[in-house]
């Protein structure tokens, strides 16, 4: 039976930080990793999600930072430059609504709170008014 653990877990050899590799980026990789606690570089390949074989220490500079960490008494480590950025879909979104008046086949739709003047025309206002 083939060895299998938690291989998405790379806790570090040298100060037991516990790295946390996120599955989209790590799930099939094979280059070298930063660990969060003591900066160590590890190489490390994993293939759908199973690692092939122990961490070998490595040079810098590194290819990939864990995308989130522990030290060995359990306080997360989430500092820049130690842990990587949560993945975005859209690298350019940042959790502000782009306000549209027409959507892609020129249809008006409202991407913003509407005004009273938006509502001139519209069926809940001729409901409204009776006009
Ligand atoms: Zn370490």
């Amino acid at each position: 039976m083939p060895f299998k653990e938690a291989s998405l877990i790379l806790q570090c050899p040298k100060c037991d930080t516990i790295n946390y590799l996120d599955p989209f980026t790590f799930w099939n990789f094979k280059g070298k990793i930063k660990c969060a606690g003591c900066d160590a570089i590890w190489e490390y390949a994993l293939e759908n999600g199973h690692r092939q074989g122990p961490p070998k220490e490595g040079k810098p500079p590194h290819d990939k930072l864990p995308g989130f960490a522990q030290s060995k008494d359990w306080k997360p480590i989430t500092t820049k430059g130690k842990v990587a950025d949560a993945p975005q879909a859209r690298e350019d979104f940042q959790g502000k609504p782009i306000p549209i008046k027409k959507s892609v086949r020129g249809k008006a739709v409202s991407g913003s709170p509407l005004t009273g003047d938006d509502l001139i025309g519209s069926i809940p206002k001729m409901f409204y008014t009776g006009i």
